[in-house]
Formats: structure tokens, sequence, C-alpha cells
């Protein structure tokens, strides 16, 4: 029997479960690792903060999917690989062997020590659940001003802030909650400059003050400041040791088949993987990878040839300002404004639920003579 280990319940992971249940390769067995049986999509996330979405209805139900391909889950963090060894070390002390392996583990942050301010960092995914309900928890007791400010211009940063600044001022109307924006570089880089003026104007109607091309010193938080740690993705630590080939910031360096370029066998996509040249940190290219990596997993059990993965150039980005609307954006023109924000904040909406309802888990039937 083959042993097929697929680390971290990613978006490319969901897509790979979803087709094995609906064809299983026979001598292999698969295995899931995930720290929780729920995974949270991140285009929803904004949403969530802002108290649009229930957690729950964000999220792909991966123990569920895993069952349907008659895959063992296995609850865990992962806390190494030794690829010249086939093995994986669980947190838990567990150890687990492959024949073939596929990381889809996504990204994290080292936020700083933030003395005595709050933080909440957004990434890792699977720990921002646990850590905003805390924060909502202790936030409703206090009643002093509160700044809220996030570090990083991307689209984490930016639909963060403004979703959580909603959540914070519709729960505690009276209190004074004010903003800013932090980053080093411009305000959602990469973006058409109109959908950045079109950002430029939401983060101004939620009274955001925004400082561009300014590092942030933590030091200047005080007790009253509330960070959103959102600054570029990050390799997990353990991710250099593993004997498989990484770029310099530590990231699985991967072919154009998504093959670890040093290891045939081991699979690598999404935000843990290096592509050459380097791809933005974005949950579109995850997505897009997985039936690549689907049709290559197969291909690689049962010794088919491997296919490769052509990242597209330009895709759509559907920004939620939390007012009930979105800027829309794709190469160099975008869509927003009152009437139209509010049609791509429900477009977005509808692409978001279609996505998740892909991978959706039916209730199990009610029991006869119920
Ligand atoms: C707030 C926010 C909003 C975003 N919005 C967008 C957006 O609208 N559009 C967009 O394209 N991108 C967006 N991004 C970026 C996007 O989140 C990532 O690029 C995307 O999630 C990467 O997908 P992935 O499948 O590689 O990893 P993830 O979706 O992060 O999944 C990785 C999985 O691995 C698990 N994992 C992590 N560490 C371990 C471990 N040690 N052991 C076991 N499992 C582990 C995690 O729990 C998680 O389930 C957003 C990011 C944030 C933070």
């Amino acid at each position: 029997m083959k042993q097929l280990l697929l680390l971290g319940a990613g978006h490319a992971h969901a897509e790979v479960l979803r087709q094995w249940a609906l064809a299983p390769v026979p001598g292999v067995q698969l295995q899931l690792v995930s720290p929780s049986a729920l995974a949270p999509y991140s285009g929803m996330v904004p949403g969530w903060l802002a108290g649009h979405y229930r957690f729950e209805d964000i999220c792909i139900d991966f123990a569920g999917l895993a069952a349907r391909a008659g895959a063992e889950f296995v609850p865990g963090d992962v806390a190494g690989i030794s690829a010249d060894a086939r093995q994986v070390q669980l947190a838990s002390g567990q150890r687990l062997a492959y024949d073939l392996l596929s990381l889809n583990l996504g990204s994290t942050l080292l936020p700083p020590v933030a003395g005595p301010a709050t933080l909440l960092a957004l990434r890792p995914l699977g720990r921002l659940h646990a850590a905003w309900e805390a924060l909502l928890q202790q936030q409703a007791d206090d009643t002093g001003p509160l700044r809220v400010t996030a570090v990083g211009g991307g689209a984490a940063g930016f639909e963060s802030l403004l979703a959580v600044l909603a959540r914070l001022r519709a729960l505690q109307p009276g209190r004074q909650v004010s903003g800013r924006l932090v980053t080093r570089g411009a305000l959602l880089p990469g973006l058409a400059p109109a959908a950045v003026r079109a950002a430029q104007a939401a983060l101004q109607a939620a009274g955001v003050a925004l400082h561009t091309g300014t590092g942030f010193d933590t030091a200047s938080a005080g007790p009253g400041d509330l960070l959103l740690w959102a600054t570029g993705a990050q390799a997990h630590a353990w991710q250099r040791d593993s004997g498989l080939a990484t770029s310099a910031e530590g990231f699985f360096c991967v072919d154009a088949q998504l093959q670890s370029t040093r290891h045939p066998g081991v699979f690598a996509v999404g935000d843990c993987a290096q592509w050459s040249p380097p791809l933005p940190k974005a949950g579109v290219y995850a997505v897009r990878m997985g039936p690549v990596l689907a049709a290559n997993l197969r291909a690689a059990c049962t010794g088919g040839p491997l296919v490769r993965y052509t990242p597209q150039h330009r895709f759509l980005a559907l920004l939620a300002t939390a007012d009930g609307r979105a800027i829309a954006a794709r190469g160099g023109w975008s869509l927003h404004g009152p009437r139209i924000g509010r049609w791509a904040w429900r477009w977005k909406d509808r692409i978001d639920r279609r996505f998740l309802a892909r991978y959706a888990v039916p209730a199990p039937a009610a029991s006869a003579g119920r």
C-alpha cells in the first residue's frame, strides 16, 4: 500500500480531497494532517471579522471531506519534516512515514512583542478564530478610547482594518474607536491606480489615517492600542530544516509541475511554496494550483505523466470595505462607487459562497423511522 500524506488544510488540498472522493486511486492510503477539522477560507475572513458571517459559514470541513475521500484525518501540527528519511514529525511527538508528500501549509507571521498594546496577527489563519473571539470578549469590558492600527498595506491589512473598525464601532456605539494604517511601502501595491484611489476614499470615509512609506515602531503603542499585524507572509520556521530545497526566505522551491526541485514525490503549493519567479502570496494561486496538484498526485501514484501549472498574470481582486460594498479590480480597470460597490459586494459574496459550496459535506441523512 502506498502512503500519500497531505500536510495542511489549505485551499488546494480541498480540491485534492474532493477529486479523490469522486475517484480514489486503488492501492493508495491517504492521510491529512491539520490542527483543526474546520479551516477558514481566506476570502471570507474579513467578512467574518466584520460580523457578516459566522465562523462556521466561512470554513471548509476538512474532517468531513477527508472522510468522504476515505482518507484518515490526523489532528495535529506539523513540527518538522525529514525529507531524506521520508518522515514527518508532529508537535505531539507522533511520526508519520510517507511515500508521496503534499504540502499546503500556508504561511505565518512573526509579529514583534507588542508591549502593553493588544496584538492580533492575521496569519496563520488557523489561529485567528480563538484570538479574535478572545479579543472581542476583552474589548467588551473596556470603554476607554481605542486606536486600531493595521500594520501592512496589502489586501489583508486594508480589509481587516475596515472590518475590525466596523465591528467594534457597531458593538460599542458610544466608544471612541479610531483607525490608522501604517505601511512601509505603498497602499495595495500592484492594484490599478483607480482601485487604490477608491481604497484611499474608503479609508477616509471610515476615518482612517493613512501612513505610507513608514515603518511601524511597536514601542510607540500603548495600552489603548490594538495592532492588526498584516505584514508580508513568512515561511514556517521549521521549513528550512526539512532537507527540502527552500528559497532564501524559507519557502519550498517547486518546479513547473509543483514538485520539489530537490525531492521528486514531494509537492508544495500555495503560500508555503516558492514559484520561480516568485508569485504574490494570494489565495487565488493556491486555489488555481488545486486541480494541477490533484492531477499530479494521481499521476505520481500511478506512474502517469505530470502536468504543468501556468500562473495567471491577472486576476480579479474584490476588496470588501465593510460597509456593504467592495472594490473590484483586474489589471488596469476597477469598479467602485456607492451603487457599483454594493453590487461588487454581492458579486464577491456569491463567488465566495459558490467556492465553499463546492467543498460542502452534506449532512448525514436522518435515520429511518425519524
Ligand atoms: C485577512 C486576510 C484576508 C485575505 N484575503 C485574501 C483575498 O481576498 N484574496 C486572496 O487571494 N488572498 C487573500 N489573502 C491571502 C490568503 O489568505 C493566502 O494567500 C491563502 O490563504 C494561501 O492559501 P494556502 O492554501 O496556501 O494556505 P492557507 O489557506 O493559509 O491554509 C494553510 C493551512 O495549513 C494549516 N497549517 C499551518 N501550519 C500548519 C502546521 N504546522 N501543521 C499543520 N497544518 C498547518 C493551516 O491551519 C491552514 O489550514 C488574505 C489573507 C488574510 C490574512
